[in-house]
């Protein structure tokens, strides 16, 4: 089935450079649909001028013809009435009309057509500012992204310098302003983020670090429609655990992880705190499992629908080790104990260095989880479970800062990137989510 991903946001907020490198990442097709206002507000600037009439709109939308091209570089090259109009409409006399024009219900009946014509049946990432809201209200993925008004100017000013048009950053900010006014009010289609969009606050993300955040999210998400009986799995145990040991689930900001894709990291104290966060959790998950373990019929059996990385635990290898990346940095999130094993005692261990090396190799987010009550339930060494009460604390993501580990060697790197895991789990522990 043809997926489709819709990006909004405001002018100057980074969604284009995101938009046109996900399509190419993901290798789907991309759709400017800003471009396409521009271009017919170009045309409306070229016949009738700024001063423009209902009926001029009218003469213009029927005798028009619009193409768009696939360009690897440059995303999409526009072709109106046959010309190649691509570097034209991104002048300020266009942007500056544009808005009025894009009010225009005509053109917009026109342009939303002609969008939804080419992305029938295809995959797609279509960018706009009605695109999750009109364009395809069912679209798989919808994201909205935002900044502050003063960063978006700030790139906007860069972008026109790189391209040689002239223009100032107070004059760049003030068209944004006016933009983000008519766009937000108008009365066909304004912007407004549909109630089933991600937000993405760009603000202080990279352009590399707001493409993985979406890629990763769309990749988790078909991902995890490709489990259905990690799911079944997940459900039952949820409802066991649930009944039998009182599951209690506290999550410090649910909507901060509810798209959550990266680390999980957890204290260990029993073999019951795999299935224990992993139910707890509001996505799917991949865990770690000894190489040992796939060699019993049993387990084979059992483990084979979850998804598990399987590791030589004393002696991982360079290939497991990059399996193990490659499925965080495409989107799949994974179970990690800083601590390395069991806790003999049930009390927090000091850290080790393996996972703080996966999360320094793969940079994606964090995840700390504080889980409580499964070492009364099945300490190490104990082969029947007791009865008591599970909680599982879920925190917020962070983000590693390597900075501050410049001068270190990657050894030290990666026990203090182990040690801050350890250091929000503990903190967790601590304040329980207050
Ligand atoms: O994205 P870009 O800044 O090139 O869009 C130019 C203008 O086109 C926007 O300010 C907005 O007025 C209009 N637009 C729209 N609906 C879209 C895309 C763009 O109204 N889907």
């Amino acid at each position: 089935m043809a997926v489709s991903v819709a990006i909004d946001g405001y002018s100057g907020s980074g969604k284009s450079t995101l938009a046109k490198q996900l399509a190419k990442k993901i290798g789907y097709l991309y759709l400017d649909t800003g471009a396409m206002y521009r271009a017919i507000a170009l045309k409306v600037l070229e016949t009738a001028g700024t001063d423009f009439s209902v009926s001029d709109i009218s003469k213009i939308v029927r005798s028009t013809t619009l193409t768009i091209e696939q360009n690897d570089s440059s995303g999409n090259r526009i072709i109106l009435d046959g010309k190649d109009v691509s570097d034209r409409i991104r002048e300020p006399d266009v942007a500056g009309i544009v808005s009025p024009v894009a009010a225009q219900p005509q053109v917009r009946l026109f342009l939303v057509s002609l969008q939804r014509k080419i992305a029938r049946g295809k995959n797609v990432v279509l960018e706009g500012r009605d695109i999750g809201t009109v364009v395809l209200p069912r679209a798989a993925f919808k994201f909205f992204v935002t900044a502050d008004i003063n960063e978006r100017a700030r790139r906007r000013f860069l972008e026109l310098q790189e391209k040689g048009i002239k223009s100032s950053l107070d004059d760049v900010k003030k068209n944004l302003a006016e933009r983000d006014h008519i766009d937000t009010t108008r009365e066909t289609s304004p912007l407004r983020k549909a109630n089933d969009a991600i937000e993405i606050d760009s603000t202080n993300l990279t352009q590399e670090e707001q493409l993985n955040t979406v890629y990763r999210i769309i990749r988790k998400s078909l991902w995890e429609k490709s489990i259905p009986v990690y799911w079944l799995y997940r459900g039952i145990v949820r409802i066991v655990v649930k009944l039998f040991f009182g599951l209690e689930i506290h999550y410090q900001n649910f909507e901060a992880v509810r798209h959550f894709s990266g680390l999980v990291a957890s204290n260990h104290c029993s073999n019951i705190d795999p299935p224990a966060v992993g139910i707890s959790v509001p996505f799917g998950m991949c865990y770690f499992a000894k190489e040992e373990l796939n060699t019993n019929f049993i387990m084979k059996l059992i483990f084979k629908k979850i998804p598990m990385l399987w590791v030589n635990r004393d002696n991982p290898t360079p290939a497991s080790i990059k399996q193990t990346i490659d499925a965080l940095q495409d989107g799949r999130p994974l179970l990690v104990f800083p601590e390395g094993t069991r806790s003999p005692d049930g009390t927090i261990q000091q850290a080790k260095p393996g996972a703080g090396m996966i999360a320094c190799k793969a940079m994606v987010p964090i995840l700390p989880v504080y889980v409580e009550g499964t070492y009364d339930i099945l300490p190490k060494g104990a082969s029947m479970p007791k009865f008591h009460k599970v909680r599982v604390y879920v925190g917020t993501p962070y983000k590693l800062e390597t900075s501050s580990f410049s001068g270190k060697s990657k050894k030290e790197t990666y026990q203090l990137a182990s040690a801050e895991m350890i250091e929000r789990i503990i903190a967790i522990k601590n304040n329980k989510l207050r």
